[in-house]
């Protein structure tokens, strides 16, 4: 088992994630394997904490568009990241990691509450810490979140899962000639248009504290045990 890099890591779910093989909602089948990955990479010695979106469910902007009432839309929107934090916390205990959703809006019976130095006690027994329902506030995003609760905890990295395997150098799906770039800065990461990797307030907010980002394709097996003990993996945003 190769040994962890990074102490410990925060990785970036979109909710989109959580579609696996479906439309709409959660695939069982996907958080299930997610599961057993995430096991893989505790046991590098690496403490995981997780942000996970909700935009499987439910985003803001999109029912604003429609005419719900943006604030609402994003209350909603925190809720849907709940939900997929649960489904998450449920498949993590069936592989028999411990594991703890603690949310920024308060749902005490289903949850904790988030309080920072509980979540790095958590970390620091060895449990997943999924941090859940965003912010807390509307306006913001789940990438927002990941940055400042990456800040919070002093997580040494956030890995970033996608599905792609990596930044290019232009949109590959446009493309034929473009490049995966090995790395990047993340003052670059926040100038080029083209790049979107999180969304320009997180980028600003790691920027400015100096923490590293790891893009990476979430899909394919054994890459987070990669991406937490530093093999070549993905692109690194620095
Ligand atoms: N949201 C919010 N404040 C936050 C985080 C999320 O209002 O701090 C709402 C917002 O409406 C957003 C939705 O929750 O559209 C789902 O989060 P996000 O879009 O970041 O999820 P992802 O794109 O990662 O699936």
């Amino acid at each position: 088992m190769p040994k962890t890099k990074y102490k410990r890591v925060l990785l970036k779910l979109s909710g989109e994630t959580f579609l696996g093989e479906r439309k709409f909602g959660i695939d069982p089948k996907f958080t299930q394997w997610l599961a057993k990955e995430i096991g893989k990479a505790i046991k590098t010695g690496s403490q995981i904490s997780i942000v996970v979106g909700g935009g499987n469910i439910f985003r803001g902007t999109s029912a604003a568009e429609h005419g719900l009432e943006r604030t609402v839309g994003d209350y909603i929107g925190m809720l849907a990241t709940i939900m997929n934090s649960l489904a998450l916390q449920a498949a993590l205990e069936k592989e028999k990691i411990q594991a703890r959703v603690l949310t920024s809006i308060e749902v005490k019976d289903v949850a904790e509450p988030y309080i920072r130095r509980r979540a790095i006690r958590h970390l620091e027994k060895g449990r997943v810490v999924i941090f859940a329902g965003g912010s807390g506030a509307p306006y913001f995003t789940t990438d927002t979140t990941a940055a400042q609760r990456a800040l919070e905890i002093a997580a040494d990295i956030i890995l970033k899962g996608t599905k792609v395997d990596g930044v290019y150098d232009k949109d590959p799906h446009k493309h034929d000639d473009a490049k995966k770039l090995e790395s990047l800065s993340l003052k670059e990461a926040l100038t080029n248009k083209h790049i979107e990797v999180l969304d320009n307030s997180a980028l600003s907010l790691c920027m400015d504290h100096k923490i590293p980002i790891l893009v990476f394709n979430l899909h394919t097996e054994g890459n987070i045990v990669k991406a937490v003990s530093g093999e070549k993996v993905g692109t690194l945003i620095s």
